[in-house]
């Protein structure tokens, strides 16, 4: 039998996986990446450590598309089959908490060379400062590059990723050539980034860290999701761990012209009796304190005024003077701090993009695409997001994997 010739158009983590795994099942494999080099975003993943799966990963971890899609895609190459390729290749898995997996070298760096080694090792042509423009179907498929140059082969896979952080090379130009195809594309919008609020008091806690719960509330202040950890205030809003987890919501809701409200406690730990408790036990125990004095050691200080400010109180009432009403006033703001979103920042500062190509339009058996026969897709590309803590690369690889292995 003839040997498939594949373009993977994109040289990013789906695509490397997809034309190693093709390559090693006897495909001549050519890819078109249109940056100087191949996999520049996997080196800035995890800060530079490449959180590179999760082994809690579940279909719970990622949005978008549909269950089943998901489903049947994590379970053709799962974290095991991740975690066993990547040894193969020389990265030893490093588990940390919450389950999520490093190279034991945490260095981003060592997962690219490790793949490059191969690509090179399988002499896989690799095609760098080539952005295709155009896909031609004939007998074949003739892919046009922005250099006026052409690549034919029977199967093209389309791994160009999103359109987050185009510096590393995703600039949504793939849901174009997916579009010329025939594909629907579900809006795309930023996640996994920096949530924007129009709160005036931002400018004077900018830097503040504080460690705490914090929830996407709807306008009934029904929690949509929340998430704890460390949660940054900025000039321009809020950032941090929890806020990256909580954006995706945030920015769909955003983008649908919803309210988004961020409720923060800053004391998850104890309930609202327990922290009245510890409340009126340091009025008690200082009255000759101004509630603002009271407050240090308790709370981040620069964030003193804006608490107390926001129960109405006044900044230098003692601590003896101070009202059930007006202890029940801060518990209440500790508990529950609201801070209305406006919007988040922008592509160049999110980690994914939520949305894509509708997978519908996809067999989730073999990623080939169900409009025109022989154009199949990997990646962040595919209306599926993940959660941070892996998640997407995982998902990068999984795809990768499965049309890699499809296209032969
Ligand atoms: C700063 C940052 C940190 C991250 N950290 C993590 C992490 O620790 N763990 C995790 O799971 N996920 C992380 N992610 C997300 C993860 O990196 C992506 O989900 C994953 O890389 C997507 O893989 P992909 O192959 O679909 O797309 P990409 O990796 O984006 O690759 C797409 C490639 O296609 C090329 N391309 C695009 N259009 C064309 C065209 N027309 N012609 C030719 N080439 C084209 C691009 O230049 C790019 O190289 C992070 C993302 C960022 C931005």
């Amino acid at each position: 039998m003839a040997k498939s010739k594949v373009i993977i158009i994109g040289g990013g983590a789906s695509a490397l996986v997809a034309a190693i795994i093709a390559a090693r099942n006897g495909a001549k494999v050519t890819i078109l990446e249109r940056k100087d080099r191949v996999g520049k975003k996997i080196l800035a993943t995890g800060n530079g450590r490449c959180n590179m799966t999760n082994i809690k990963c579940t279909s719970s971890n990622f949005h978008g598309g549909n269950e089943t899609f998901i489903n049947k895609i994590l379970a053709q190459f799962d974290v095991n089959n991740t975690l066993e390729f990547f040894k193969e290749l020389g990265s030893y898995p490093l588990v940390e908490d919450n389950g999520k997996v490093y190279p034991n070298s945490l260095q981003a760096s060592s997962i690219l060379d490790n793949l490059r080694y191969e690509i090179e090792r399988l002499k896989i042509t690799v095609e760098c400062n080539a952005e295709v423009i155009k896909i031609e179907q004939s007998n074949n498929f003739i892919v046009y590059t922005k250099d006026n140059k052409k690549y034919y082969g029977n199967k093209v896979i389309l791994a160009t990723g999103g359109k987050s952080t185009p510096d590393l090379g995703s600039n949504g130009s793939g849901y174009l050539l997916a579009k010329s195809l025939g594909h629907t594309l579900i809006k795309p919008i930023p996640s996994l980034v920096q949530l924007k609020s129009d709160a005036k008091f931002l400018k004077q806690i900018k830097g503040v860290k504080i460690n705490g719960d914090a929830a996407v509330v709807d306008e009934e202040h029904n929690i949509l999701r929340k998430e704890y950890g460390e949660i940054l205030f900025t000039d321009y809003g809020i950032s941090g761990p929890p806020i990256l987890q909580l954006s995706r919501i945030a920015s769909s809701r955003v983008s649908n012209n919803k309210n988004v409200i961020v409720d923060i406690d800053f004391m998850p730990k104890v309930c609202f009796e327990q922290l009245d408790t510890i409340l009126l036990d340091r009025l008690t125990a200082m009255p000759y304190k101004t509630i603002s004095d009271n407050f240090i050691g308790f709370v981040n200080k620069r964030l003193i005024p804006i608490i107390i400010k926001e129960a109405g109180i006044e900044i230098n009432k003692k601590s003896s003077d101070i009202s059930k009403k007006e202890r029940n006033k801060l518990v209440s703001i500790l508990k529950k701090f609201s801070i209305n979103i406006i919007g988040t920042n922008q592509w160049n500062q999110s980690q994914v993009t939520a949305g894509g190509i509708d997978v519908n339009e996809v067999d989730s058996n073999t990623l080939e695409s169900k409009i025109t026969k022989g154009i199949y897709f990997a990646g962040e590309i595919l209306d599926v997001d993940g959660d941070c803590g892996g998640f997407n690369l995982q998902w990068a690889w999984s795809t990768g994997a499965i049309v890699g292995r499809s296209v032969c």
